[in-house]
């Protein structure tokens, strides 16, 4: 059986867990490709309009990838810590994507709450039952799957660099190439390193949440409040970059929260949706970075 797994969303996080599970279920894995232009144009063709850039890219992914594969995954992922959540478009995606794009393959889109192993191991039960009756054969794919996902490290730490900035935002923006226009590779060619919150302690991350008046709900977000406030206040870097898809709500909140806490530290938001040009995002980097120089 051919399980079709989309390169979108969390795929950039998490695909060691989902390809070594379905493969070791016995199931040949095919991948869409990277993220291009012709991905984001069926996306968008799909897509509801209003939908964030990512979640467009999602549908690309999924229609290209729909008549390669018997069945296809689109991961609900509701959870992946105790008493925060994703974002609500992740847990509606599997109606979005099968509403709006026809003649599709069969799905998996059973829940996924990962903020524990028994939970995830409910998920991998439910989920393996496609490919396989045998719990056994399921029960082992899924502690390697768990092996697999451990030995990966996500995360980007350039070290050499005179000056450095804080990359921030979803990981499907910071780790997607084309919907970041390879901003990595632009800020290196301009003497600028990058570090991404996957290097930062967690307890700095708690510590700088804990100040909050409320907790937030959603993980992501979580992580870049604390990543980015603690980043600015003890000058671990020279600026701070935020990818923000627009129309995402979450963002909408969070950039005002650091904005709040980090007075004038130097800070440039990058909106991205379908109609961003690289040209512009590049004149934006390069006043950043000389904003950055003449500061020093
Ligand atoms: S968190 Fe924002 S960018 Fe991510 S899927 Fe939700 S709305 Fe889109």
């Amino acid at each position: 059986m051919k399980v079709g797994i989309p390169k979108g969303l969390l795929y950039y996080k998490y695909h060691p867990f989902l390809q070594t599970f379905f493969s070791e279920l016995g199931a040949e894995i095919i991948t869409s490709t990277d993220t291009n232009k012709r991905v984001l144009d069926e996306g968008v063709k799909y897509c509801v309009d209003e939908a964030c850039l990512p979640i467009k890219i999602f549908h690309g992914h999924v229609s290209l990838l729909k008549n390669k594969c018997d069945v296809i995954v689109i991961p609900r992922i509701m959870q992946i810590r105790s008493r925060e959540y994703i974002c609500p478009k992740f847990c509606g995606l599997p109606e979005m994507v099968l509403s709006s794009i026809p003649d599709m393959p069969q799905a998996i889109i059973e829940p996924i709450y990962a903020s524990s192993e028994e939970e995830l191991y409910d998920w991998a039960q439910k989920a393996g039952k496609t490919i396989t009756k045998n719990r056994n054969v399921i029960k082992n794919a899924f502690h390697k799957a768990i092996d697999e996902q451990q030995k990966y490290k996500t995360g980007i730490k350039n070290e050499n660099y005179n000056l450095n900035v804080a990359l921030a935002g979803h990981p499907y923006n910071i780790y997607d190439e084309f919907i970041n226009m390879n901003i990595v590779k632009k800020l290196n060619k301009l003497g600028v390193g990058v570090v991404t919150e996957e290097y930062m302690e967690d307890e700095l991350i708690d510590s700088r949440v804990k100040t909050l008046y409320k907790r937030p709900f959603w993980t992501f977000a979580r992580n870049t409040y604390g990543f980015t406030v603690e980043s600015s206040l003890e000058k671990k870097v020279n600026g701070i970059i935020y990818i923000s898809s627009f129309a995402c709500g979450i963002d909408s909140v969070i950039v005002e929260l650091i904005k709040d806490k980090i007075g004038d530290f130097p800070f440039m938001i990058l909106k991205v949706d379908e109609h961003t040009g690289e040209a512009g995002l590049e004149t934006r980097v390069e006043a950043f970075v000389d904003m950055l120089e003449r500061s020093c």
